[in-house]
């Protein structure tokens, strides 16, 4: 046994914790746990603990439907809002197969696999994402509208609202769970919010950020509302997104900064970004993965809608946020086409691997665009080589199926199985007659 595991049973003893959960995330992102008594840890941390991957969706093809959990113990955390007596605590875990081999379904591996390759080239990928969220009164009762909590707007200070006393609990019981929150302020949308995470290596993001929605969930239950991380609640309102600063580091070197050039953007720093473009509508499907994404990504609401880049530009898919010239290790992009209710695991390993390709294949990037793209023609848009992200998750699919780089990074299982499910989702979508459809055409047609 290691030092970790013998900290988290030490600890299990000392602090009286009769319940671990074990976590783990399917293909689409929900988040899965299975709990087992401390007794049971020891055998985890050598072998894993059986279970049967046939219900969860995803993870195993039926003729191979036993696989293992096999606990990460530097993830190990008690869980706040469980109380203390009996406490309960949470593991992340890496999925195994009955051999031992990592399970090529589990979606935790399929980002350790990139984050392998950018160890190949020499970097380490740190992420801090931008949460947002919309907090509503009640829960969904099908056919009703949704309620938001408040009617403020972009860093309002709502005294004694909701949202106000929201931020403060779950930022409380995040930082209590070791995740530190850098900035967090009410958002343009009524009963809309941001929490921006602290950066960190893409793995513990990627495990803050599931530990996140739990939280934000858990903490909205107990003051009687309800947290919804869907990209496009409102019509007429902005969607959520989770705009994502990224940045490689060459040991503690940043490797996109380079004193005095433009934007202090590095050479290398310039391929990622167009690695991003170049591949972005193809990595799109993963990093938006629902119908209702592409609600948000039209180009109204602040989200973006065009496979650019600037340092200003809120309607592009990557800005180069506000640098320091003198703080070289913050040199960073920010992607802004992702949404809250990604899969965060392969959303940091397409986005990695988009940007490494360019990287490896030294691509040139294109002149940035300062305008709002939206405002311009398609004559114009066309002239400056500027392409629209995916307008819907038919037409992601249709790119993504066709890309080699995605089916290398997400693997077989988990390119196919994504697939699938998605085309099921966007045929279940097509054929509904929708509200807009009979207020628009019943009168006249
Ligand atoms: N809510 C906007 C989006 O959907 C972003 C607003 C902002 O700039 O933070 O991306
Ligand atoms: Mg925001
Ligand atoms: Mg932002």
């Amino acid at each position: 046994m290691d030092r970790q595991e013998e900290f988290v049973l030490r600890t299990i003893e000392e602090r009286d914790i009769r319940f671990v959960r074990l976590w783990f995330t399917d293909v689409l992102g929900t988040l899965k746990s299975v709990a087992v008594a401390p007794a049971e840890l020891e055998g985890a941390f050598s072998e894993g603990i059986g279970f049967d991957g046939s219900v969860i969706e995803g993870l195993s093809r039926v003729y191979e439907a036993d696989m293992l959990a096999k606990p990460d113990p530097s993830t190990f955390q008690v869980l706040p809002w469980r109380g203390e007596n009996p406490g309960t605590a949470r593991m992340f875990c890496d999925l195994l197969m009955p051999d031992g081999s990592p399970a090529p379904a589990d979606p935790r591996h399929v980002l350790q696999r990139a984050l392998t390759k950018a160890g190949e080239m020499g970097f380490t990928f740190y992420t801090h994402p931008e949460i947002e969220f919309f907090l509503l009164r009640h829960p969904h009762v099908p056919g009703a509208q949704p309620v938001p909590v408040d009617d403020a707007g972009y860093f309002d200070h709502v005294p004694h609202g909701t949202g106000h006393d929201f931020r403060r609990a779950a930022i409380t019981m995040l930082e209590s769970m070791g995740i530190s929150v850098e900035f967090s302020h009410h958002e343009g949308a009524p009963g809309q919010n941001e929490i921006d995470l602290r950066y960190a290596d893409a793995l513990s993001t990627a495990d803050n950020i599931m530990t996140f929605r739990t939280v934000v969930k858990e903490v909205a239950l107990e003051q009687g509302i309800v947290a919804t991380f869907m990209p496009k609640p409102f019509s007429g309102h902005p969607g959520s997104g989770m705009h994502t600063h990224l940045s490689l580091f060459e040991g503690d070197t940043n490797a996109f900064y380079e004193a005095g050039a433009p934007y202090s953007l590095s050479t290398v720093g310039r391929q990622f970004i167009a690695g991003l473009l170049r591949h972005g509508a193809e990595i799109t499907a993963v990093t938006n993965q629902w119908v209702n994404s592409y609600k948000r990504l039209w180009g109204g609401g602040e989200a973006p809608a065009h496979l650019t880049w600037g340092h200003n530009n809120r309607s592009a898919m990557v800005r180069i946020p506000m640098y320091k010239p003198n703080k070289g290790q913050s040199s960073r992009v920010e992607v802004r086409s992702l949404d809250p209710a990604a899969n965060p695991y392969l959303a940091f390993a397409v986005l990695l691997r988009a940007g490494l390709k360019g990287i490896e294949e030294e691509y040139e990037l294109p002149p940035e665009t300062e305008d709002d793209v939206w405002g311009l023609t398609d004559a114009e848009r066309l002239a400056m080589g500027v392409d629209p992200l995916p307008s819907s998750l038919g037409r992601a699919l249709e790119v993504m199926e066709r890309s080699d780089l995605v089916a290398e990074t997400l693997g077989e299982h988990v390119f196919d199985f994504f697939l699938r499910n998605k085309r099921k989702e966007w045929l279940d979508y097509r054929h509904q007659v929708t509200q807009f459809e009979l207020d628009r055409y019943l009168p006249s047609l």
